[in-house]
């Protein structure tokens, strides 16, 4: 499984941010120690023109060109710099290029990514551009006809940017499963939306997921997905310093393989991006972040098993252009 990373590039943060910055590179780390079989590739930035897919040009310039005012920079919760502003670019680039992966082999990863609290215009919540967002148009736009996406976000905040993005346009399906009292305080409302109490735990949290995915299913039977993408954060956790849940590292784990199996059963190539998690024990995150990419590679393994090669019948689309540099 080939997983793309962006962490090699810094973040700068206001004091006292909670933002994780060491989590990205502890985790690359650690793929590359325990899972040898996960081919890492430093991810290269995204386009202006590609990011433009989503967001308004007067945004992207403002980002680009170090020009975002001083409450922008604080809704988003990163100092704008160069090098923050590479990163962006950089982690849009990985779920660009984990898309052209996993449309060739089934699955494939974003080590970062999930930025979903950005929306067209501004960003927001350690979110500037929308990853998943620009690259389920990318998909769309060099596919051609628009074909289905559907995108399963798992962070326990609402993807608010990804569904103010895609709503009103049926070809992008929007899940969110989300702490109903937790940020965003005012929700967008996506394709599906399933609020989860304080304390919420594993039995509850995994009967509200099977019901969501089978809506999921329900809904697009006509027209089903050609894409997914997952949002796997594990900000619900219940050591997370941001996430009201109380669901276990076991739960966690039994979340991502029902969804990977889900997905896989109905042969929709997956893009794992891993989205939000703010505990204060970066190892014990890191291990549950690692336990996701393991399940992801798994699912790898079972697609490369199987008998269709390549996976998709997009699997040919080009990332000339979305990108700057060569692959590496
Ligand atoms: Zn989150």
């Amino acid at each position: 499984m080939l997983a793309f990373h962006s962490d090699e590039t810094d973040v700068s943060l206001p004091a006292g941010s909670r933002f994780p910055a060491g989590r990205f590179r502890l985790l690359r780390e650690t793929v590359a120690r325990e899972l040898p079989g996960v081919r890492l590739h430093a991810a290269l930035p995204a386009t202006r023109g590609t990011l433009c897919l989503v967001h308004e040009a007067a945004y992207v310039d403002a980002v680009l060109g170090g020009a975002l005012s001083a409450a922008q920079q604080r809704e988003i919760g990163f100092t704008q710099t160069p090098q923050t502003v590479l990163r962006a670019r950089r982690s849009v680039g990985a779920t660009l290029m984990a898309t052209q992966a996993a449309l060739r082999e089934g699955v494939a990863a974003n080590l970062a990514g999930g930025s979903h609290h950005a929306r067209a215009d501004a960003g927001a919540g350690y979110c500037v551009f929308n990853d998943v967002a620009v690259a389920a148009r990318w998909f769309q736009r060099q596919a051609g006809g628009c074909p289905p996406v559907a995108v399963i976000d798992l962070d326990v905040h609402q993807g608010n940017g990804t569904a103010a993005i895609f709503r009103g346009d049926a070809s992008v399906f929007t899940l969110s499963l989300h702490g109903q009292r937790n940020y965003p305080f005012r929700k967008e409302p996506g394709s599906l939306d399933v609020e989860l109490p304080d304390g919420c735990r594993d039995a509850d949290y995994l009967a509200a997921l099977d019901a969501s995915l089978a809506a999921l299913w329900q809904r697009t039977a006509d027209d089903p997905p050609r894409l997914a993408f997952l949002l796997a954060g594990v900000d619900p956790h219940e050591v997370d310093r941001l996430g009201r849940l109380k669901l276990t590292a076991a739960g966690l784990a039994e979340r991502d393989r029902r969804v990977l199996t889900a997905v896989r059963e109905r042969r929709i190539p997956l893009v794992l991006t891993m989205a939000g998690g703010y505990g204060e024990d970066l190892p014990r995150m890191v291990a549950m972040q690692l336990h996701t990419v393991r399940q992801a590679h798994e699912s790898w393994r079972a697609w490369a098993a199987g008998e269709q090669a390549p996976a998709s019948m997009y699997a040919c689309v080009s990332l000339a252009g979305a990108t700057e540099g060569e692959p590496g």
